[in-house]
């Protein structure tokens, strides 16, 4: 089986708020540049002159569109530059000024959910400038608008204010009006950058009619060219040049004047100022096509909420999660149906949810669900039904085994074991025949697991808890009650009064020819309990709860917790549980998927010194050292998210099991594991037999015994490296190609 290539001939943009398509008229004005108009515009001949009127008449434009009759309008590279540029001219303005700079509190304000440009350039610059101001975040309310009050009390300390006008992951529009009085009330000095960015061409703007003394604006974000942007300087502001040399831009940044970047713009503003122009729709039709989005996407995944306030946001952007589903999961899925959209924010990749969310107070699985389309003024009727068509189709995928249950392939058909996620909760399911097992499931997977259930007409045998977790509740009653499971004999951690004792001479549950037993761990909690999954009496895997993490030990700083009993539970667990079987703990904060006592072993000091044969450590030894770790990893009160005693860091590959096509030849007979989720390949059209999405990698081990490379591969090759990582941190040799079949043309 070779590796797939995805189909990416028609694709559907959403994703305006990252960046935009050039438009046409753009792209033939930087031909005409590049071709016609080369000229520097610094030449005094005549191809300099043409240059230079290009330039001078869209700065024309460009002032119209932005209401500054006054002030400097600079051509920078971008909003970053515009951002830097802003950030240093006030602050070494202030660092001259002696009343300003030796006054009792300092601080420099912005928005919480500014762009990290803007934090960061601040930090940056008030560092290495010596300015040593205290930079302050100004709340959001659960619109994601500013809180006046708050500028109200501190501007009169405030060097520095920087607010946006529009947000670019929810589309927040802020009332600059209402800033502006609530920082000139207080403070007509304080210096005020409003970031521009995601409000050009969405909504008006008149820069000279108020005291904003910065603007940055970004080509890129309305169909002009990458790497062209303007500042608006206020004629009263501060400045300094943040680029010195040749004295372009009359000496306010130097360096070669973009020429082609600056043509992009000019079609661009030349469409923002005709109001018969055929390119931008009106705000009316924008608000219309948002409309017919929202309602798609409602009807189409039933379970989704929007993340924005409609009422408050510029029409382009709309911000939802689906209940259950992590914006990764999302993400592929629409990227398989070629609809490209983002999640939380393109520009913070790395981070798995979306701080701007988070400011906003929206709860966490909205925040780690987050995907946000966007689309630029540009969009058309036909690409908005086109658009809204592919969303019908993407759902549909999800939704294929559930509608046609008959025309399921055998991948498609669960079974065996199967791992859901909500953030860095696990969830797990085990599967046999028409039979399933739920062990701990938590809230925001509830209603995807009851959907399951009944599309893949499943019998629930048992809900399990591993223990009553201390950090948030277990949805075993909630979803009891939606599966309409009345079982009155359960005890507390769902398990049936009456269980069997089974080939492992512990209490069991049969599923087909493997059993699931249950064995007491107390420790983390006094109720921990493992569930050790069989197949007569070899054990293949063990749900651990938190009693073993990945790279960690459950913490035993709760009111039911005794590190002692924990020692106890961790030597009995690896002596019933070989040392190469799967453990399945409850938490996975690193994307590790699974993990076996060797693994932890090699990985965990503590655990390998308490399991030690030679060791001379006992239970006292073992709970002084445990005790010393959970103080270390004390969490602050009411963080949403509790890392049970886990310190490891992101797993890195070798470089040589990043692999390119080519080298797949040098293999003899590997696995070749395409990690991506069934309902891709049904939107890809892929027929692949060797697949095994993450969720069902812990299987494919268990049906896969031997010692054969793993060659992972996916999408993007991002979550092929996670699943390499998982394996490679289990001992075997793995492997993935870097860059996903989205390189491998
Ligand atoms: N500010 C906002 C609100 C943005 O959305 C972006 C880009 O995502 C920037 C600043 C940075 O813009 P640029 O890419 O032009 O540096």
């Amino acid at each position: 089986m070779g590796v797939q290539e995805p189909r990416c001939s028609d694709e559907i943009y959403l994703d305006a708020n990252a960046t935009t398509p050039v438009l046409p008229a753009a792209v033939g004005a930087v031909q005409e540049v590049m071709q016609e108009l080369y000229g520097n515009p610094s030449s005094t001949h005549i191809t300099g002159l043409r240059a230079r009127h290009l330039m001078e008449s869209t700065r024309q434009l460009a002032r119209q569109v932005l209401g500054t009759d006054s002030g400097h309008l600079i051509f920078t590279s971008g909003a970053t530059e515009g951002i830097q540029t802003a950030v240093v001219s006030a602050l070494s303005a202030i660092q001259k000024d002696s009343n300003r700079l030796n006054k009792p509190r300092k601080l420099l304000l912005y928005g919480a959910t500014e762009h990290k440009a803007v934090p960061n350039s601040l930090k940056h610059w008030n560092a290495l400038l010596g300015i040593d101001a205290e930079l302050l975040a100004i709340p959001v309310n659960h619109q994601g608008l500013l809180d006046l009050a708050f500028i109200r009390d501190h501007a009169a300390d405030a060097l520095m204010i920087c607010t946006m006008a529009v947000n670019n992951e929810t589309g927040a529009r802020q009332d600059l009006r209402a800033i502006e009085e609530a920082i000139r009330s207080q403070n007509p000095q304080c210096l005020w950058m409003v970031d521009c960015v995601q409000a050009l061409g969405k909504m008006p703007l008149a820069l000279s009619a108020s005291t904003i003394d910065y603007a940055p604006f970004s080509g890129h974000k309305l169909y002009a060219m990458k790497g062209i942007g303007m500042l608006y300087v206020r004629d009263e502001a501060p400045f300094s040049p943040f680029i010195a040399g040749g004295g372009q831009e009359k000496g306010l940044r130097s360096g070669t004047e973009n020429l082609p970047g600056i043509a992009s713009l000019k079609p661009i503003l030349e469409a923002l100022l005709d109001p018969e122009h055929q390119c931008f729709r009106s705000l009316d039709t924008l608000v219309a096509f948002r409309a017919q989005l929202a309602a798609t996407l409602k009807d189409a995944f039933p379970g989704l909420v929007f993340n924005n306030d409609f009422g408050v946001s510029v029409p382009t952007t709309l911000n939802f999660a689906i209940e259950g589903f992590a914006s990764k999961e999302l993400l592929d899925l629409f990227d398989a149906a070629n609809i490209r959209v983002s999640s939380g924010s393109a520009c913070s990749s790395g981070a798995s949810r979306s701080f701007v969310l988070d400011a906003m107070g929206l709860p966490a699985w909205q925040s780690e669900a987050a995907i946000r389309l966007s689309f630029g003024p540009a969009m058309t009727q036909a690409e908005l039904d086109a658009a809204c068509d592919r969303i019908r189709q993407a759902a549909d995928a999800l939704k294929f085994s559930c509608r046609h249950p008959q025309q399921l392939r055998p991948e498609q058909a669960l079974k065996g074991l199967v791992q859901l996620k909500s953030g860095a909760d696990c969830c797990y399911l085990l599967v046999a025949g028409h039979k399933a097992v739920i062990i701990d499931p938590v809230a925001p997977l509830v209603e995807r697991l009851v959907q399951t259930m009944s599309c893949q007409h499943l019998e629930v045998m048992a809900i399990l808890d591993t223990h009553g977790h201390a950090d948030h509740q277990s949805a075993a009653a909630t979803l009891r009650q939606r599966l309409g499971l009345t079982d009155a004999e359960l005890d507390p951690l769902g398990w049936p009064a009456a269980a069997p004792q089974g080939p492992l001479a512990l209490p069991c549950l049969s599923l087909g020819e493997l059993t699931l037993s249950r064995m007491a761990t107390p420790g983390h909690t006094g109720d921990a309990i493992a569930l050790l999954l069989a197949k007569g009496d070899t054990i293949q895997a063990a749900f651990v709860g938190d009693t073993v993490l990945h790279g960690g030990l459950g913490r035993t700083d709760f009111a039911s917790s005794d590190a002692t009993a924990l020692y106890s539970s961790l030597r009995a667990l690896a002596q019933k549980v070989p040392a190469k079987a799967l453990l399945l703990p409850a938490h996975d904060y690193h994307n590790l998927l699974f993990t076996s006592f060797e693994a932890e072993q090699r990985n965990n000091p503590l655990l390998a010194d308490a399991l030690s044969l030679v060791a001379t450590m006992d239970a006292a030894a073992f709970a002084a050292r445990k005790t010393a770790l959970d103080q270390a990893l004390a969490c602050p009160q009411g963080a949403s998210e509790i890392r049970c005693g886990v310190t490891l860091g992101e797993l890195h590959l070798r470089p040589e099991q990043e692999l390119q096509v080519a080298d797949l030849a040098r293999f003899e007979a590997p696995h070749l594991i395409d990690v991506r989720e069934s309902h891709e390949h049904h939107l890809q059209h892929l027929g692949n037999d060797d697949s095994a999405p993450l969720s069902r990698l812990a299987q494919y081990l268990l049906d896969h015994e031997d010692d054969a490379p793993l060659i992972c591969y996916c999408r993007s090759g991002s979550r092929s490296q996670v699943a390499a990582a998982a394996l490679s941190r289990l001992g075997r040799q793995a492997y993935h190609l870097k860059g996903g079949v989205a390189l491998s043309r």
